[in-house]
């Protein structure tokens, strides 16, 4: 019998049915059942008494690809370097790169906090009764990534200040300055898994 090597990042599906999959399950009062990856971890959403099982094999091609993803994303996590710069310095340099955005929109951030999140890197709230004012929260864990990754992070939350949804005409704006900015998305899901196994405890 021929020998099969499985390399980890090689994407075989002939054994998708042995690899195991983890994930966790919520019932909820929906109709449509639906799967996520919510940074990293895979969700079911089902209604209740619906079979997970139906959901992941219709689904199996798509969670390996996603699961070989990540697993690509936690190898190359090792080799990323954290920057040891303060909350200070992070304050510092969050208030010259805002400035330098805002200042060529004309729009402003009145309001800039720092806090420990959990699913994203940063928030921009725009008041419904005045539109031109906005606050900003960042994660503190922001303070470990490197400056280019601070200044893309900003970019993106201030670019909501003309497009609020993540939709066509917002990564236009986005692709404007960053070419590369799937390049960049990723570095900073690599990031999230070398950030969020540092500060678990938080
Ligand atoms: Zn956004």
């Amino acid at each position: 019998m021929k020998e099969k090597i499985i390399d980890d990042d090689v994407l075989n599906y002939d054994n998708i049915d042995y690899i195991k999959i983890n994930y966790d399950v919520i019932y909820r009062k929906i109709r449509h059942p639906r799967l996520e990856f919510k940074t990293g971890k895979l969700i079911a959403v089902l209604p209740h008494g619906y079979d997970v099982n139906i959901l992941l094999n219709k689904y199996k091609n798509w969670i390996y690809k996603k699961e070989s993803f990540i697993k690509k994303c936690k190898k190359e996590a090792t080799f990323r370097k954290l920057s040891d710069r303060s909350f200070e310095e992070l304050k510092t340099i969050t208030a010259g790169i805002l400035r330098n955005l805002t200042e060529k929109s004309g729009r402003s951030v009145d309001k800039v906090s720092f806090r420990w999140m959990k699913t994203r890197w940063a928030g921009l709230h725009i008041r419904k009764n005045s539109p031109l004012k906005a606050s900003l929260s960042i994660n503190k864990k922001v303070k470990y990534l490197p400056d280019y990754l601070v200044e893309y992070i900003l970019f993106h939350e201030i670019a909501h200040l003309q497009e609020k949804k993540h939709n066509r005409k917002f990564w236009e704006i986005i692709k404007d300055k960053y070419n590369n900015y799937e390049e960049m998305e990723r570095e900073l899901f690599i990031y999230w898994f070398k950030i969020s196994g540092l500060v678990k405890t938080l």
